[in-house]
């Protein structure tokens, strides 16, 4: 606390984003990155633009032109309809400053002034962004199985976000199920957000159903599926309108979010979608394997559409799990929040690495 710090920022309660260990060699199942490199021609991409420097000395593109053209590309939409940024985290900063309402806003009180809606086990940034913004939220539960039920989102709401896969659980839904929620928003000039940080890893994607939908958008990062989380590299997709949104926000803010590096890097990347198809598959290979050999372990593993497995052990607590593994040289995310305090969240890594974390696994049941 400081006499120094306005209300604002006095009264938030900012994300804590997993660890970066410094220190040890630890396996780093922690943080959802991908495990292997991204592709050559991101690298090549990058040295291109260092070379000369000229592109460092200039200020980067504003309207990231060549970044979109290859996204629209790559998503078949068009470039109007693709807003870049600095991670999608940033991306998702800007949407709910631009679609959801302050209770600062005059409107409080009358009927359009409505909390917004997301699970309550899920992306733990978005009451951070909610509380920033000062928007009014409400969670919705999860079954007890960490299904969401899109049924429970139909009533009158400021607004929805929803990641498929969801995070931390993994588990997924199919793009036409969210379709009627859509509408239903759309009749209250609503916005639904729908996160698509894992969807590579095997989730059907929103983006074909963009163009009947002007309220929808879909949020993308590099971090994971594109093994780019140290170039900070995100970006949505949506109608016109909603892209012309963000971009009001974000030029109230700062007009250079990406730099030159990020915008060759990333432009590359969405264009090497064969080299990523064949990482992520193995990914995805890790993943079902992984989860096989837990459930013979006796632990109980949430089906999973991404890249990581929330898991539990029954007799285990999740923090005294969490220990061990680290113990054993092994670091993966514990949230230790209701409902989730006795599951794990477990990034795929490479089959070395899972081999590493099911044989700690085995060691810490065998002794417990
Ligand atoms: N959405 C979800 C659901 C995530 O788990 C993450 C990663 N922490 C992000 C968005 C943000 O990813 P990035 O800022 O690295 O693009």
């Amino acid at each position: 606390m400081s006499v120094f710090w306005n209300s604002r920022a006095a009264g938030i309660s900012p994300y804590v984003p997993g660890e970066q260990p410094r220190d040890r060699k630890l396996i780093k199942l922690n943080t959802n990155e991908n495990p292997y490199p991204p592709s050559p021609k991101v690298i090549s991409a990058i040295e291109e633009i260092l070379s000369g420097g000229e592109s460092l000395r200039l200020y980067p593109d504003p309207l990231c032109l060549k970044f979109r053209e290859a996204v629209a590309d790559a998503y078949g939409v068009k470039p109007s309809q693709v807003f870049p940024g600095n991670g999608s985290d940033e991306v998702l900063a800007f949407a709910f400053g631009a679609f959801f309402e302050s209770s600062s806003n005059s409107l409080i009180g009358s009927a359009d002034y409505q909390a917004i809606l997301f699970p309550d086990i899920t992306y733990s940034f978005y009451p951070v962004y909610a509380q920033l913004w000062g928007i009014p939220f409400r969670t919705i539960l999860l079954r007890e199985d960490f299904s969401i039920n899109l049924g429970d989102y139909a009533i009158p709401a400021g607004g929805v976000i929803i990641p498929n896969p969801n995070a931390p659980t993994g588990r997924a839904l199919p793009a036409s199920d969210f379709l009627q929620l859509a509408r239903n928003l759309e009749r209250d000039n609503k916005v639904l957000i729908v996160d698509e940080a894992y969807t590579a890893f095997g989730a059907e994607s929103m983006v074909p159903h963009i163009a009947d939908h002007p309220n929808l958008l879909t949020v993308h990062t590099m971090s994971k599926s594109a093994s780019l989380a140290g170039l900070r590299v995100g970006f949505a997709i949506g109608s016109e309108k909603l892209i012309e949104g963000l971009f009001r926000v974000r030029d109230s803010f700062n007009s250079y979010t990406m730099d030159a590096l990020a915008l060759a890097g990333g432009a590359a990347a969405v264009l090497n979608r064969p080299y990523y198809d064949r990482i992520n598959q193995k990914v995805i290979a890790a993943r079902e394997r992984t989860a096989a050999a837990l459930e013979t372990m006796g632990f109980e593993v949430i089906p999973s559409k991404a890249n990581f497995l929330f898991i539990t052990k029954p007799g285990i607590s999740g923090a005294a799990l969490f220990q061990s593994l680290r113990d054993k040289g092994i670091l993966v995310r514990h949230f230790n929040k209701h409902r989730t305090a006795d599951y794990l969240r477990v990034s795929i890594g490479t089959d070395d690495d899972m081999d590493a974390f099911l044989a700690a696994c085995k060691a810490i049941i065998c002794r417990s």
